[in-house]
């Protein structure tokens, strides 16, 4: 079959909540994906920033394929001899104390928003706890979640909404300060904002928000489902700050796109909270996702992620910058983790990039290019796809 007919049964068979770029993948290794017709892509969105360690890693395959061999599911009604591994492990990688083991991101957030509230409830003594979000957020896409999004694409007609939380101004932190009571028991923030088109707080915002949250009883929790494990040339994007938060969301990376794996970090004293029968999942904490798990944080460290991250980040933001055209309005980033914002729709740049360049990216909330390619990358393939960016901005 070609394209076009992949295309056509999945638009007559599966619901229409994505838009996405007409290319039909086959099959992937590295930074290079390959559609159903052999084309060659350079992938630059990297599933989300799910396969940091690049597409089908030999040595993650390879403890997913043992694992799977011997034992997949136990539930964790019974123990099973990888997750100890893992957490230890998790733990040493990290610097937290503590692991409680989901699957997707979004059950990760929503199992640090129960996490918070316990905590408001037993420790700090609220009466009715209360949580401090951003305009511009992306948590995931739960019900809860969706209840304090500020996207109306993302909340319009799925009503009624969970209560408890107040949104602030992302980067301002008078607004935050102003929002604080005696019942607010929890911050929740990304440290950079990836899906509303990596917005960088100014510098200094997060030591402000730790500091505001020190001061009043406050637990920081930073989502870093997207920004951790590297993309921002730092393992967490909080180390640019130098602070640490009291909960951090992990997922996405955290399986190098095999599996879906999340987790919330944190210490004995928070997570700690929990008594058996209050929060849970079938499976959370499967051997077969710890033994992919260690294998992908392996490849973060043993491959120097966050190096090459740094590194060649600041190169091809610095190469991106070169590039002339009126309709650029800004182009920023961390590590590699870079938008492109545009004046007008950036669909066309993307659909030009990936058709004639054969590099894929995909545009955020319209206007915004997301350059997040597995950071596996070399400074080569880096070039080749400046090329490619360089031809459709300035031909255009
Ligand atoms: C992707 C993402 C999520 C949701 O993760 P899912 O696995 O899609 O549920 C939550 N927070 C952030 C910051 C994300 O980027």
């Amino acid at each position: 079959m070609n394209s076009n007919e992949y295309i056509q049964i999945e638009n007559e068979y599966g619901a229409h909540n994505y838009k996405p770029l007409d290319v039909v993948i086959d099959h992937a290794e590295g930074v290079y994906v390959y559609d159903v017709e052999g084309k060659r892509y350079l992938d630059c969105l990297s599933a989300y920033s799910a396969v940091n360690q690049g597409h089908c890693h030999p040595k993650i395959m390879q403890a997913m394929v043992n694992q799977a061999k011997k034992v997949t599911l136990t539930s964790r009604a019974f123990r099973n001899n990888v997750l100890p591994l893992y957490y230890k492990k998790l733990c040493e990688v990290t610097g937290f104390e503590m692991v409680l083991p989901m699957n997707t991101g979004a059950e990760a957030v929503e199992t640090a928003i129960k996490t918070a509230r316990k905590w408001g409830y037993q420790k700090k003594g609220v009466d009715k706890a209360e949580i401090i979000v951003c305009s511009g957020n992306f948590h995931g896409r739960t019900t809860t979640i969706i209840s304090f999004s500020t996207d109306k694409s993302a909340k319009n007609d799925f009503a009624p909404y969970t209560d408890g939380f107040k949104i602030a101004e992302y980067g301002d932190i008078n607004s935050m300060k102003k929002l604080v009571t005696k019942n607010t028991a929890a911050v929740l923030i990304e440290p950079i904002q990836g899906e509303a088109g990596i917005k960088i707080p100014p510098e200094g915002y997060l030591k402000d928000v730790r500091k505001l949250c020190t001061d009043n009883n406050i637990l920081m929790i930073l989502d870093e489902i997207q920004t951790g494990f590297s993309r921002t040339g730092k393992l967490f994007a909080f180390e640019h700050e130098n602070i640490r938060p009291d909960m951090v969301t992990v997922g996405k990376a955290l399986s190098g796109g095999f599996y879906p794996i999340s987790a919330v970090l944190s210490s004995k004293e928070i997570l700690g909270l929990f008594k058996p029968g209050e929060h849970g999942s079938t499976f959370g904490g499967s051997p077969l996702a710890a033994a992919i798990a260690m294998a992908a944080l392996d490849v973060i460290i043993d491959e120097n992620l966050a190096e090459n991250s740094k590194i060649l980040g600041e190169y091809f933001l610095s190469r991106l910058k070169t590039i002339k055209n009126p309709k650029i309005k800004e182009i920023r980033g961390r590590g590699l983790f870079i938008a492109i914002e545009m004046t007008i729709p950036a669909r066309k740049y993307c659909e030009a990039l990936c058709k004639d360049y054969g590099i894929l990216v995909k545009e955020t909330h319209e206007g915004t290019i997301r350059i997040a390619p597995p950071l596996v990358i070399t400074k080569e393939q880096l070039d080749e796809a400046f090329e490619g960016f360089k031809a459709v901005f300035e031909e255009d």
